[in-house]
């Protein structure tokens, strides 16, 4: 058996030589290597791909309705259509949100997601990208989960492909990484999920980066996965990655138990801690590296002081901006709202540049 530090020189050769980590050298990362060594090689790598810039965007965020019926385990925000605080928003209320924020925050990216609704028409999400591109010109919309995109591509009777290009014709821009959780399935038995629906978010997205479409990827940890389940997970997204680039930006999340089912039935009843989260980061930089180059830093669920550890660990985006979310405050933890000039000086307390920019990463403001 071979000691820590031979593996550690071992996997910063590697990564030295631009050689792919194997899934042994990532589980070695998450349940051996030492978080001081980890943060500083994963920060030595951002700085290597974006130096001491940090990017952001200006982001609404807009759940355009609650009631979904997959009924996730680790899910507090869903309703299945009868309760009183269900909700589906129409097309003019969607449009009279964004008004709300637009001008005001210079909104550059419109993140759109909410349940799987069996009641609304695939015509709904055509119309609504339709008009949104034509009222809010400066938004590139970052729309629909892969469960989302599944549903609605039955409903109207279209495969994947032909439904993703009748969304971009509509206005769709890009696509959220939301819904990849972990793609071992019996993890996502546990989590309710569908068995197969890992193995459907990554050909949702080959099929979304064969067409240009750009996404992004995300992972959620801190329940009932394994070092070598989120192992696993991470090199399934490099290996897409390297087939077609389509991916923009990785951000692993912590799961929230707070009224979900997993803590119900108490298979979850704590949130992982900051340790773990900046583990997660760095570990994430290592794998990806210059393939995968822009990490988020997770702020949303762990608040600005951990949006800044995550940055010291690797990260080299902040994220967006928030102004009214709804799917972390139904777990119980408030969010509250996040403008672009807090995320400045977070950034700049740091010793970094902040650098604004849009839905597709082009450079919209430095501010040094
Ligand atoms: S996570 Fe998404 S798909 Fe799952 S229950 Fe919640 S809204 Fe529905």
């Amino acid at each position: 058996m071979l000691s820590a530090q031979t593996t550690r020189s071992e996997i910063e050769d590697k990564i030295r030589n631009n050689e792919t980590l194997s899934a042994e050298d990532v589980t070695y990362l998450y349940d051996v290597a030492d978080i001081n060594w980890l943060g500083g090689l994963s920060r030595e790598i951002a700085d290597g791909i974006s130096g001491n810039h940090v990017s952001f965007v200006s982001n609404l965020i807009l759940n355009y309705t609650n009631i979904c019926n997959v009924r996730c385990k680790f899910c507090a925000f869903y309703r299945t259509g009868s309760e009183s605080d269900a909700y589906t928003m129409t097309e003019d209320q969607v449009v009279q949100e964004i008004a709300k924020f637009y001008d005001a925050f210079d909104i550059r990216q419109l993140l759109i997601q909410g349940g799987v609704n069996p009641s609304l028409p695939p015509e709904y999400y055509f119309s609504l990208f339709a008009r949104i591109r034509k009222e809010f010109p400066k938004i590139g919309i970052h729309g629909l989960s892969t469960s989302e995109i599944s549903f609605i591509a039955k409903k109207a009777k279209l495969s994947v492909k032909d439904l993703l290009i009748e969304l971009r014709r509509s206005g769709l821009e890009t696509i959220p990484g939301a819904g990849a959780e972990i793609f071992d399935s019996a993890v996502r038995k546990k989590l309710g999920r569908p068995i197969n629906s890992g193995r459907e978010w990554l050909s949702i997205m080959e099929e979304a980066h064969k067409l240009g479409i750009r996404t992004s990827s995300t992972m959620m940890f801190g329940h009932v996965e394994s070092s070598k389940d989120k192992a696993d997970h991470l090199l399934s997204i490099l290996e897409l990655q390297k087939k077609y680039h389509g991916f923009l930006s990785f951000t692993p999340w912590n799961f929230e138990p707070g009224n979900t089912q997993l803590e119900r039935e108490g298979l979850v009843l704590e949130r992982t801690g900051g340790l773990d989260v900046v583990r997660n980061i760095a570990i994430a930089r290592l794998v990806f590296r210059s393939d995968l180059p822009v990490i988020q830093s997770s702020w949303l669920t762990n608040g600005i002081s951990m949006g800044q550890l995550a940055i010291m660990y690797g990260a080299n985006d902040w994220g967006g901006t928030i102004y009214d979310e709804k799917v972390i405050p139904a777990t119980g933890k408030q969010v509250g709202n996040l403008r672009k000039e807090i995320i400045i000086g977070a950034v700049q307390q740091l010793g970094m540049v902040p650098v604004e920019r849009d839905n597709l990463y082009r450079t919209v403001k430095i501010y040094d």
